[in-house]
């Protein structure tokens, strides 16, 4: 069997006082034909990154409405996920750097083997997340009486066509492919129906709940960050689409006008993420040569609850990337009131709607939009709030698990 994913146990009801008791009927009244239910998800990395924070908070919710949800994990070795971000990379627009043969070998030959590893039979459905396993179904020796979901969590809407060519024939055999926005749907997808369901944000996680001032500064004065230090920070993979070199240029373009603000960098090293690496070591000799700019990663300590702390106490949390998939991180700033200055890129745009921040496609515009919210106390703290009102009534874990039952009841 795949390696399971332990994630707890959640209990809807806490939510009610966030969204209200009606909207927990209305989800257990939509789970009740869903009793039992054998969901299986599959993805390739138990932490780091939007689909593991996703997963972590819809399978124990929806365990609890009644489902019998699992969350699993592919097995592969270094070239595997090599071959796979290359992948990812190329389906976000990057050029085609997979080695036709050779590469492609490895990834089959890992789905295979991982296909291996699963009964269709015992799960009415199964969700594929991402490229890394998208060819499970087509190396299963059955496809047994699951129904097939393949969940695409990046922005697809300009792939490398060879590459996607390649991923297509994988997919058109699923029974449905859920996009995060229409737009991201590749330009020829003909096969399967598609379902659009952007993700969420758990309003009750670590990463999200309430946390006092003095708790989040406590927090943070462990890791060097002390009270009086002004800073902003970014949260993200170190992955060249969030364009972490790019921030810290804005950074130094705002840091000529105010030579004390500090800026942070919260990266995660996720499984299936090995380049991140280069770009972490390209980073930390940033970090020795100035003193307010400071690195942090899951592996010095840099948690759930440390994120929550960095993105309630940032000035302005920056989210620079040049291509996006939804980018969990602004809804997450939002939710605490923090305004953004983000890329106009992927879903980020669609969670700004409601106010929250900037939207930028260069470095000096980055600049510009943090120093004007630097400046401007008032304006800053009334986009935090409207866009806080927006992601609660758009953005929430609970949205997100209406449209996913919705989605199973039309699928049995
Ligand atoms: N994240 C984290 N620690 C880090 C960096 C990222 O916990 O050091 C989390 C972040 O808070 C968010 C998720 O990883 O919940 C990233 O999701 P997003 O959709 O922004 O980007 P993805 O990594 O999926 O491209």
């Amino acid at each position: 069997m795949l390696q399971l994913v332990n994630t707890g146990r959640q209990s809807i009801h806490s939510y009610s006082e966030i969204v209200g008791k009606e909207a927990i009927n209305d989800l257990k009244r939509l789970a009740k034909p869903l009793h039992n239910l054998r969901v299986l998800n599959i993805n390739a990395t138990p932490y780091g990154g939007g689909v593991s924070e996703l997963l972590r908070s819809v399978v124990p919710l929806e365990n609890d409405l009644g489902l019998k949800v699992e969350w699993r994990i592919i097995a592969g070795d270094e070239q595997f996920f090599k071959v796979t971000k290359e992948i990812h990379d190329a389906l976000q627009g990057g050029h085609n750097y997979l080695n036709r043969q050779h590469d492609r070998e490895t990834y089959l030959n890992y789905n295979f083997i991982n296909s291996h590893e699963i009964d269709p039979d015992n799960y009415d459905i199964i969700i594929v997340h991402d490229p890394q396993p998208a060819a499970l179904l087509d190396c299963c020796r059955s496809r047994g009486k699951a129904k097939w979901i393949w969940r695409c969590h990046i922005d697809t809407s300009q792939p490398n066509m060879e590459v996607w060519e390649y991923i297509r024939n994988f997919v058109a055999i699923y029974d449905k492919a859920i996009f995060t926005m229409a737009k991201f749907v590749p330009p020829d997808f003909s096969q399967p129906e598609v379902a659009i369901i952007p993700p969420a944000i758990d309003p009750l996680s670590p990463k999200n709940m309430a946390l006092s001032h003095k708790m989040a500064r406590n927090l943070l004065s462990w890791l060097g960050i002390f009270p009086h230090e002004i800073f902003i920070t970014q949260v993200s993979r170190f992955d060249k689409w969030k364009d972490p070199m790019g921030v810290i240029k804005a950074y130094r373009l705002v840091k000529k006008e105010m030579p004390d603000i500090h800026l942070a960098l919260v990266g995660s090293m996720a499984l299936d993420d090995p380049s991140s690496w280069a770009t972490y070591s390209k980073l930390t000799v940033e970090d020795r040569v100035d003193p307010n700019f400071h690195l942090f990663t899951n592996l010095t300590g840099v948690s759930n609850v440390e994120v929550n702390a960095f993105q309630r106490l940032s000035k302005i949390i920056v989210q620079k990337s040049i291509r996006e998939g939804f980018g969990l991180v602004v809804s997450e700033a939002l939710w605490k009131e923090t305004p953004v200055v983000a890329g106009n890129a992927g879903g980020i745009p669609m969670q700004l709607k409601g106010g929250g921040g900037f939207l930028i496609d260069t470095i000096e515009e980055c600049a510009d939009k943090i120093l004007r919210l630097m400046k401007n106390e008032d304006e800053a703290h009334a986009l935090g709030v409207a866009g806080k009102k927006y992601i609660r009534e758009n953005f929430l874990i609970t949205r997100l698990i209406k449209d996913e039952l919705e989605l199973f009841k039309s699928l049995l």
